[in-house]
């Protein structure tokens, strides 16, 4: 046994002790996903030694490489609260990664240990209303001019996950010299969180929110990194953050995956159970050939993000692979556990019901994709050209 495996261990424990317990009251009794489920949730993870698997040892984290991520996130993704319990989750995994790699030693002092260590949360704004950025970075309108003394930033997001309620947001902006990202307090008077949008999921703290930049004042040091390289720095969080929604997602469809083999094993119809029944054998093992792949291509796509880095063209490519096909997988193994419970499968006040509709963006977000096989299309092509 390998000093990963406890770890893998403690993390279901956990889930299946103290997370899905509170699922259970968030999807069947409306519990509002809050910031105080999620610090109540979060101390439990700390004590049961599974907290931090995406941070550093020095900001309390587990210190584990993408590959080992894979396994314990996959664990914690067992119930649909895990990722966040374990501060595990988007947009603060993104961030964590992003800040780790290109915050100045100040910046992670202020941002990044209090996010490491879940005292705070963040969000990241870079989608606009039409006719911003969107699936196109390229259109971003968000500008921000230099100041004698640092920037002023206006624009307009929305789908930013997280905001109301987050410490700060990383706002990606159009500047003279290229996209720039800048760290800005939730506190700053030039930031405003609106509405939040009525999206079909209802499990992140902050929920996906429209915010407005309106003549926000910057100094210097809210740069993150260095002006201009804010596509790069997109990219350097990209591949990682790909990959932890495809573990999340994954460890949600294995546990509904085998929901559905236990209750076809116990409801009998035309005289036998169901699970006898070759048809219902065959919803079973697509769904099981589905997560067998997609495990496989996590872990092709961490190797390649552990080995030549998160921004190398292996990973990006990896993980536009892995994205795409576990984002559809998912969906195709939530549907089938809908469909083997029967009328209870589409009870919204069933898990699995809830679990479906809670996963269908992931097809969108990080990527739509048919925005990603068209990017793997012109890879291929042009490594033959
Ligand atoms: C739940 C949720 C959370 C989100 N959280 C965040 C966040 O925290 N921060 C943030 O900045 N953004 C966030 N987003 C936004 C997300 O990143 C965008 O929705 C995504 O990038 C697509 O952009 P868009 O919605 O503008 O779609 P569009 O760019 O308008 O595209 C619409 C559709 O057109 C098709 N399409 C686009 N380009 C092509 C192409 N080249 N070939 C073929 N078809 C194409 C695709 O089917 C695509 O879905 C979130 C979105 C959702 C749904």
């Amino acid at each position: 046994m390998t000093a990963l495996e406890p770890l893998v261990e403690r993390t279901s424990d956990f889930i299946r002790d103290s997370v899905i317990p509170v699922e259970r009251d968030v999807i069947v009794h409306g519990r509002v996903v809050d910031d105080a489920l999620r610090l109540d949730l979060q101390k439990k993870a700390k004590d049961a030694g599974v907290f931090g698997p995406l941070s550093d040892v020095r900001y309390g984290g587990l210190g584990l490489d993408t590959r080992a991520q894979a396994r314990v996130l996959e664990a914690a993704g067992a119930s649909l609260l895990g990722p966040l319990s374990v501060n595990g989750s988007a947009p603060d995994d993104g961030n964590i990664h992003l800040l780790a790699h290109a915050g100045t030693p100040e910046q992670k002092e202020r941002y990044l240990a209090p996010l490491a260590s879940g005292e705070i949360r963040s969000s990241i704004a870079m989608t606009e209303p039409a006719p911003g950025a969107g699936s196109d970075a390229s259109l971003l309108r968000t500008r921000a001019e230099r100041t004698g003394s640092g920037w002023v930033i206006n624009g307009a997001k929305h789908f930013t996950t997280g905001a109301d309620g987050a410490g700060f947001t990383i706002c990606v902006a159009a500047t003279a010299d290229g996209p720039t990202m800048f760290l800005v307090d939730q506190d700053n008077p030039g930031l405003t969180v609106g509405r939040r949008m009525p999206t079909l999921d209802h499990s992140v703290p902050g929920g996906h929110c429209e915010v407005e930049f309106v003549d926000c004042e910057v100094t210097g040091d809210a740069v993150l990194g260095e002006v201009g390289l804010g596509m790069e720095y997109a990219q350097v969080r990209l591949a990682p953050s790909r990959l932890v929604f495809c573990m999340n997602w994954l460890g949600l469809a294995v546990r509904a995956h085998e929901m559905a083999a236990r209750h076809i094993n116990s409801r009998t119809a035309f005289g036998v159970p169901i699970a006898e029944h070759g048809m219902a054998q065959g919803l079973v093992a697509d769904s099981e050939i589905d997560i067998a792949a997609s495990r496989g291509l996590i872990r092709t796509a961490a190797e390649a993000i552990d080995t030549a880095g998160p921004s190398s063209s292996a990973a990006r490519h990896h993980a536009s692979i892995a994205k795409t096909f576990v984002s559809e997988a998912v969906w195709r193994i939530l549907d089938r556990a809908v469909q083997l419970h029967g009328g209870l499968g589409v009870c919204e006040d069933h898990l699995v019901a809830r679990f479906l509709v809670e996963a269908r963006a992931f097809r969108i977000y990080e990527g739509p994709s048919e925005v990603l096989r068209w990017s793997i299309a012109r890879r291929v092509l042009r490594a033959v050209r």
